[in-house]
């Protein structure tokens, strides 16, 4: 039985939603992106500037080329989106309704449905692209790509900021995450935050903009001691070792020391 399990995606002022499970490789490597009329030629520029510079980054950082099908359906407000919803992911009316008020896109299988009016703007509808492309490279090269969420998600967002800076944009989202932390409830412990249920607790606690602000600022903190390189020797390893050996592998150090000797700042 296929498991679907939803989380959520964020910035500030975007919420994503995305299916995290097997992304399994098949047929041949596409990005599709398709318009709704009534999107913008700039919201429309900013989408696929968002796919070539997430392609460019992977073939340039990892040698990755993404193998399999991913279509993005573009929509420019709310009643589009609950129409793609629909037709896409076979939601009845209430189900649809109720995503699209909540989120500003989801991500299931090769398919991702984003409503540009809730993604904040260019640069927001710029980082949520790259964002969930990020997961199907995780997903590409580890079936189990889900194992410990903070680095899930954390890479996710961090890389998506390294690619926009790549592709010379603006990535707002990445400056406001110690200001997150600051400001929010508390935070959370990293170790509390590796299962999608432990990752759900959390986000009901502290909230989902501080779960995904921490998660960022730890791979962060990987990135400045390790480089780019071993995050996705870890996401690879994960094929084979447990998540506590592969991270060890990849990274030199235990997760458990890593986890409970960060700080966010
Ligand atoms: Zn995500």
């Amino acid at each position: 039985m296929k498991t679907r399990i939803p989380f959520i995606s964020l910035a500030l002022t975007l919420f994503f939603l995305i299916v995290c499970g097997p992304l399994q490789a098949y047929g041949a490597g596409r990005i599709d992106l398709v318009v709704d009329r009534g999107t913008s030629r700039d919201v429309e520029a900013a989408a696929r500037a968002a796919i070539e510079a997430t392609n460019d980054f992977f073939k340039k950082v990892y040698g990755l080329t993404l193998e399999r099908k991913v279509e993005i359906f573009l929509v420019p407000d709310r009643q589009a989106h609950i129409k793609e919803l629909k037709q896409r992911y076979s939601l009845t009316e209430t189900e649809a309704a109720s995503r699209a008020q909540s989120t500003s896109g989801s991500a299931l299988d090769g398919i991702i449905i984003v409503n540009a009016a809730n993604t904040g703007g260019k640069q927001g509808l710029f980082f949520c692209l790259c964002h969930e492309l990020v997961h199907y490279f995780q997903g590409q090269v580890s079936r189990n790509f889900c194992a410990i969420m903070w680095l899930t998600e954390g890479t996710a967002n961090v890389l998506a900021a390294q690619i926009m800076a790549a592709a010379g944009v603006q990535c707002l989202e990445a400056g406001l995450w110690p200001e997150v932390l600051k400001r929010g409830p508390g935070i959370p412990r990293l170790e509390h935050l590796h299962s999608f249920k432990d990752w759900g607790t959390t986000i009901n606690s502290y909230g989902q903009a501080t779960a995904y602000a921490v998660s960022s600022m730890a791979v962060v903190t990987l990135i400045r001691a390790k480089g780019n390189k071993p995050l996705f020797a870890f996401f690879q390893g994960l094929n084979k070792a447990k998540p506590e050996d592969a991270f060890y592998q990849a990274f030199g150090v235990k997760l458990a020391d890593f986890e409970k000797n960060f700080r966010p700042y």
